[in-house]
């Protein structure tokens, strides 16, 4: 019996996780947790009969230890929670499906205690990285991606060595406004920016695949998951999402991995590295795909990337300025109270009023996302 807990399983990969553990019979989760959907826990936890279950929110977790007391999860509140989670002695895999750099600590704390980390929560690495791998050598534990195109670098690299790569291509869909100029981008509206061609998921994510921040996010995540420099990460438009990112390796060979859109292809990848299990749903069908076209990133209108691209240069705090203030851009956008295009101006104030500091620790890292919070509320 493999034993993992989940940090977010009400979410996207979070319950397609759970799809995965529904459809082998050999993986127990021991632990759940949410922000506050206690609905949604409440079903996981008559299913999955995990021993404890985190919910961020006091007041949701009160509610969910209610609705449960008719079985043996305990219940457990607030960040101390989400770290007892993170840490629980029995499990050998924490699935990082948080969204948001509220991800940090409780991934420390399950590196610290030896868990290997099936890391969706690229936020993490984006913000932290320069803290998380080197934890993770110390400790002896695998950061195993989800991200789809990690995913797909990781399986590309299967049998090859990680010194020989000469470049990684990440693809991209190009989100739900490829080929749009500025101009078109100013009067769009949530929902329009919600409909991603080819993948269903998170909100935050799916606002981010339309700015091309997520992008940009994947190459910070790439650069410290695959020890690449920013100049060897190259970002190539491929609207089918067919192909889910390549390796060119120093003899000009490149190997792809394709595959239909399905997140519990890399999930279950993850949890079962090296091995391969089977999977239902859809299977390419070249017949009928018939092509698969490329084209490069727009980087004039789309500036998620290129902002992306400038922070991690920079290093030290600006990638978390970056991210804090994309964090809290995209729930003003939820919430209707920003227009699209706002979303690149509020990073980029909040990027260039920023004094970078170089190799910040944990609490520091933290502080200065509080601080970015504070800055924007203050001016929008
Ligand atoms: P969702 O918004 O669908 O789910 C987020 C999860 O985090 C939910 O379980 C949510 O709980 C929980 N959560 C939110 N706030 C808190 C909090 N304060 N404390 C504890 N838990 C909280 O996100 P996704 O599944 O789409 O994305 C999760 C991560 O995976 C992100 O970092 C994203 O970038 C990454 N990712 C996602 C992909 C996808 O296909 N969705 C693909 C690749 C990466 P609640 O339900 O209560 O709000």
């Amino acid at each position: 019996m493999k034993k993992i807990a989940i940090l977010g399983s009400t979410g996207s990969i979070g319950t397609q996780t759970l799809e995965v553990v529904r459809a082998n019979k050999d993986i127990q989760v021991l632990g759940i947790s949410a922000g506050h959907n206690v609905h949604k826990l409440e079903e996981q936890v008559r299913e999955f009969r995990p021993k404890l279950a985190a919910v961020f929110d006091e007041k949701a977790a009160r509610d969910l230890a209610e609705r449960i007391r008719d079985t043996d999860t305990k219940v457990v509140s607030g960040m101390e929670g989400l770290l007892e989670l993170s840490g629980m002695p029995e499990t050998e895999i924490l699935v990082t499906a948080i969204v948001g750099m509220l991800g940090i600590r409780p991934t420390m704390e399950a590196i610290r205690a030896g868990k290997d980390i099936a890391l969706a929560n690229k936020e993490t690495l984006v913000t932290a990285g320069h803290l998380i791998m080197p934890m993770a050598e110390k400790y002896g534990v695998r950061i195993l991606p989800v991200d789809s195109e990690h995913s797909a670098i990781f399986q590309a690299l299967n049998g090859e060595h990680k010194e020989e790569i000469h470049k990684l291509l990440i693809t991209a869909s190009g989100g739900p406004f490829r080929g749009r100029k500025r101009a078109e981008l100013e009067k769009v509206t949530l929902a329009d920016t919600l409909k991603h061609p080819n993948w269903v998921m998170g909100q935050k994510i799916t606002v981010d695949s339309a700015t091309l921040v997520n992008k940009g996010l994947e190459v910070m995540e790439a650069r410290w998951l695959f020890d690449m420099d920013l100049d060897y990460i190259q970002v190539v438009v491929q609207p089918q999402s067919v192909i889910h990112s390549m390796i060119e390796f120093k003899d000009g060979g490149i190997m792809a991995q394709l595959g239909t859109p399905d997140m519990r292809l890399p999930i279950q990848y993850a949890l079962y590295y090296p091995h391969r299990r089977y999977l239902d749903g859809m299977r390419l069908d070249f017949a009928k795909l018939r092509q698969i076209t490329f084209e490069e990133p727009d980087m004039e209108t789309f500036l998620g990337l290129p902002m992306a691209i400038e922070a991690s240069k920079a290093g030290g705090t600006m990638p978390t300025v970056f991210n804090a203030a994309n964090e809290l851009a995209v729930r003003k956008f939820l919430h209707e109270e920003i227009r699209f295009l706002d979303i690149y101006e509020i990073i980029g104030q909040s990027m260039g009023r920023h004094t970078k500091s170089e190799s910040p620790d944990l609490d520091e890292i933290l502080a200065v996302e509080q601080e970015t919070y504070q800055w924007i509320e203050s001016r929008w």
